[in-house]
């Protein structure tokens, strides 16, 4: 073969190999979960104890977590004041003014019941829906924001229960159960959780063996008050040897979530991962190429000013330099490893282009 024919024949299976790169490199799917992490972790929250204001909010804004916070109606006054439920002692819940601020910053405010009380197991759903809706309205009047989810108070659940949150205008609900969720869980209205019991439950192994289950799964903690050693509620706690005091130090606290941070998990609030959930699960995403021009439409039959929370996209494409279009805003961006993530609303388009 001569050097001319050589060079040829070379340029031909090189630009052959371009043409099948082109029919098969293209391809666009929705990440399990945001910005393609392994797993999710929400942290929750419940009874609005100002201990959770006072030593684990600056604890999350530090990690840069958010956290779904609930509170119960009755206790609830504009400044933080002190409540019991039955049989137990009294302990400082937070006010609107705390419940506000953290809404503010991005926290999600949950429901956990207009009274702490077990919602009646075999009353009728239309009854319970508008117990449940008394304290949703309560907190969204105050907020001004739309409340998604409850947390059961007691994590008490049944059928009429759970089919009552529903009907309440709730999308997600929180029980107890101590499970991890699966990738999408049967009933969003049903949602399990693992409970911080005390200081030493889970001590730090256990903690992190909980993590460590959660990779490719939805991981909800469940927290309630964070009293320091010293402090007078632990003195009642250990004189009457509680051992479930639902209570764990604020260093324990930051160490659990030194934990998280290094993760690399998907960490938000309760409403926030279910949303995308749903939307994952009911979103359709059309690809099409032509030209030099690669066009992502995403389509739901979800209620988009509901489900507004940014889908992830993995696109796989032979594209080194691209101009990426998404609304008015447009960015050049060049490719690693032939894959793009991309945030996209559901029905919603990007526009790929090719560039030299
Ligand atoms: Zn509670």
């Amino acid at each position: 073969m001569n050097k001319k024919n050589y060079i040829f024949l070379n340029f031909l299976i090189l630009t052959s190999a371009i043409f099948a790169q082109n029919k098969t490199k293209f391809s666009a799917e929705i990440a399990t979960w945001y910005y393609d992490k392994p797993g999710a972790v929400s942290i929750s929250f419940d009874d609005a104890s100002y201990t959770q204001y006072e030593f684990a909010y600056p604890i999350l804004e530090q990690y840069g977590f958010k956290a779904t916070f609930s509170l119960v109606g009755t206790w609830t006054h504009e400044k933080a004041t002190y409540s019991a439920e039955p049989g137990y002692f009294e302990i400082k819940k937070m006010g609107w003014q705390e419940i506000k601020e953290l809404h503010d910053k991005g926290h999600e405010i949950a429901a956990h019941g207009y009274k702490h009380i077990r919602y009646k197991k075999y009353a009728s759903v239309q009854k319970l829906a508008k117990q449940m809706k008394q304290v949703k309205d309560l907190i969204e009047n105050h907020i001004q924001s739309p409340v998604y989810t409850l947390h059961y108070p007691y994590s008490f659940t049944s059928d009429s229960i759970v089919a009552a949150s529903k009907r309440a205008g709730f999308l997600f609900g929180r029980t107890g159960n101590d499970a991890i969720n699966p990738v999408t869980p049967a009933n969003m209205h049903l949602l399990e959780s693992k409970a911080i019991i005390n200081n030493h439950n889970p001590d730090e192994t256990q903690f992190k063996k909980w993590l460590n289950q959660a990779k490719g799964k939805w991981l909800i903690l469940m927290y309630h008050h964070l009293f320091p050693d010293d402090s007078k509620e632990m003195e009642i706690l250990r004189y009457h040897k509680v051992t479930h005091t639902y209570s764990l130090l604020p260093d324990t606290f930051q160490k659990q979530m030194q934990a998280l941070s290094g993760q690399n998990a998907w960490v938000a609030p309760i409403a926030t991962v279910g949303k995308y959930v749903v939307e994952r699960e009911h979103t359709k995403i059309k690809l099409r190429k032509f030209c030099h021009k690669l066009y992502i439409k995403t389509a739901t039959n979800l209620d988009t000013t509901v489900y507004n929370q940014p889908l992830t996209i993995k696109v796989k494409l032979p594209w080194k330099k691209v101009k990426i279009r998404k609304g008015k805003e447009s960015y050049m961006y060049n490719v690693k490893n032939q894959t793009l993530f991309l945030d996209i609303l559901p029905n919603s388009k990007i526009i790929i282009k090719k560039l030299k």
